[in-house]
């Protein structure tokens, strides 16, 4: 696989935010920028006026989005994607199979098993029956992109190990306990769902990194 491509993970979508002027609400979206590849959205958050407010006070064109990349079906990380396929019509959409609506974009790829989106950007596949994570091969190592981490965090990280040696992971944890597997990570960003938080600020020490609407992190 390709590696060392630096990457830019901006969040447009949080339930916090870092800085005034931005809008924080349930849900979650972040932008992957990489060298000489057109930007993918991975998620939409819940609504489209909250995911163009903020993108707008990010400085984020959404009409230079080529790919936008759903986690899973729930309505915090799908509810902007019909404002995203209108502003950029020739988007292509990666989703899990297990969603079953009727996208009106051009161009959709049901997601089943593990595939290569762009350049060093491969999804696990869609896991459990309903989440499918990204996996980035980023100029400081393989970072794991998560929606909801509804497959279990544990899991998404072990197949993300499949890609090579995990350096980070950025996203929603949900219920995520199992702490000891976040050990040999040098960069811990929960966001959105995550119920530990306070547990992994803890633990995590330097490592961790604060999420919100306006976290920008260079890989
Ligand atoms: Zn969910
Ligand atoms: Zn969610």
């Amino acid at each position: 696989m390709a590696v060392g491509i630096k990457m830019k993970i901006t969040i447009i979508y949080d339930n916090k935010v870092v800085r005034p002027g931005l809008r924080a609400d349930h849900g979650y979206a972040c932008l992957v920028e990489a060298e000489s590849t057109p930007a993918i959205l991975f998620d939409t958050g819940a609504r489209g006026s909250i995911l163009k407010h903020n993108m707008a006070a990010l400085g984020v064109d959404p009409g230079s989005i080529g790919t936008v990349v759903i986690s899973h079906r729930h309505s915090d990380h799908t509810g902007g994607l019909s404002d995203v396929i209108k502003a950029s019509k020739d988007v292509e959409v990666f989703l899990p199979e297990s969603i079953m609506t009727g996208i009106a974009a051009r161009r959709v790829t049901r997601v089943r098993g593990p595939l290569e989106i762009s350049p060093g950007v491969y999804s696990t596949g869609e896991l459990s029956g309903i989440e499918q994570s990204l996996v980035l091969a980023a100029g400081k190592g393989l970072v794991v992109l998560v929606g909801c981490a509804h497959s279990g965090l544990d899991n998404i990280l072990r197949v993300a190990s499949g890609f090579g040696e995990v350096w980070g992971v950025i996203g929603g944890f949900h219920g995520f306990q199992d702490f000891h597997l976040l050990d040999s990570l040098s960069l811990i960003c929960p966001c959105h769902c995550t119920v530990y938080r306070e547990e992994i600020v803890r633990l995590c020490g330097e490592r961790y990194r604060k999420c919100g609407v306006g976290t920008v992190i260079e890989l």
